[in-house]
């Protein structure tokens, strides 16, 4: 057997805990049951291309080297201890059966999201930072040296920013819902990028695909980490008017510049997202196209909405600022 056809062989690890849907974040944790039902309902996790694992709790000694112990304490008081435990835990576990080769690329499901808990503070649903913890685990037990996160979920990544925003082996691609017309590059380790709220997949996928592949080569990453809020969807409670057809095609692009950077190595965290109905399909085609499987009629029954000319164009006008800045263009 060739080392390819070995590699083809792996599966797409997905990290479950009943707890995230019983003790979760309410706008949260309500998709969460029904999504998974649907993917043993359509027949995804019989596939010998997937491998479920129930999650553990992240542990106390992982956890004090990004949060504070006041915030540890606060957590534990806000009545979510139990779901942020085995949230960051999915993706502690998505994050080393990827690096470690058990998997091709993975997927964690959250009861709590991670992207606004800070070093002490927490807001917006998230109380553990599932992102810094799968990277300092990384980084402690197997010196792993670059990462980029991809953060499309329409709500700024502040959290993560604060955490690891001076990190030099991080690169953190922002994503946010804004009126604003100014963008922020902070530093040649972050990019936000405030798009027009009411973009749609033309603009947005376009986005993904101008920024991704260059930012991720231009950091020498190691791996791929995508927070996926489908908050993005219109029917979603987020900013951003995406379709269906715009979570397959991001997973996609993800998935080729993974393939091109960092040996396929990508792992998917579960962020924003309330919509029952949207939460099924995306994470649906999501989880399928890591797998290699095809896509399903219904994951993709879903028009994209047509985008005013002012909007395509301010988009545009983003990306390309932002690529001449980095000196990508
Ligand atoms: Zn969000």
């Amino acid at each position: 057997m060739t080392n390819k056809t070995a590699s083809t062989k792996k599966p797409t690890l997905i990290l479950y805990h009943p707890l995230m849907a019983a003790k979760g974040y309410p706008v949260l944790a309500g998709r969460v049951q029904p999504a998974f039902e649907y993917l043993r309902e359509t027949g995804t996790l019989d596939s010998p291309h997937v491998k479920v694992e129930q999650a553990f709790e992240v542990s106390e000694e992982l956890l004090v080297q990004v949060h504070t112990k006041n915030h540890i304490q606060q957590v534990k008081n806000s009545g979510y201890d139990a779901a942020s435990l085995v949230s960051a835990g999915a993706a502690v576990r998505a994050g080393e059966g990827v690096w470690l080769g058990e998997a091709r690329n993975s997927f964690a499901f959250t009861g709590c999201a991670g992207h606004h808990a800070s070093r002490d503070s927490f807001w917006g649903f998230c109380y553990y930072n599932n992102s810094a913890l799968l990277i300092r685990n990384l980084q402690q037990k197997y010196d792993v040296k670059q990462f980029f996160i991809v953060d499309t979920d329409p709500h700024p990544g502040d959290g993560t920013r604060d955490i690891l925003g001076d990190d030099e082996g991080v690169f953190h691609l922002n994503f946010e819902a804004s009126f604003r017309e100014r963008y922020e590059i902070e530093s040649k380790r972050h990019v936000d990028v405030p798009f027009p709220s009411n973009s749609s997949d033309g603009s947005f996928v376009e986005a993904v695909r101008r920024l991704v592949p260059p930012l991720a080569r231009q950091s020498e990453a190691e791996m791929i980490l995508w927070n996926m809020g489908h908050d993005a969807h219109a029917l979603d409670y987020g900013g951003f008017n995406l379709s269906l057809r715009a979570f397959p095609a991001m997973t996609k692009i993800l998935m080729q510049t993974a393939d091109a950077v960092c040996s396929g190595k990508l792992v998917v965290l579960l962020s924003g997202g309330s919509e029952i109905f949207v939460a099924q399909h995306a994470i649906s085609s999501i989880i399928r196209s890591l797998a290699g499987l095809p896509l399903l009629d219904e994951d993709e029954k879903d028009e994209p909405k047509t985008e005013l000319e002012d909007v395509k164009n301010s988009a545009r006008k983003l990306v390309d600022t932002i690529l001449v800045k980095l000196g990508l263009k």
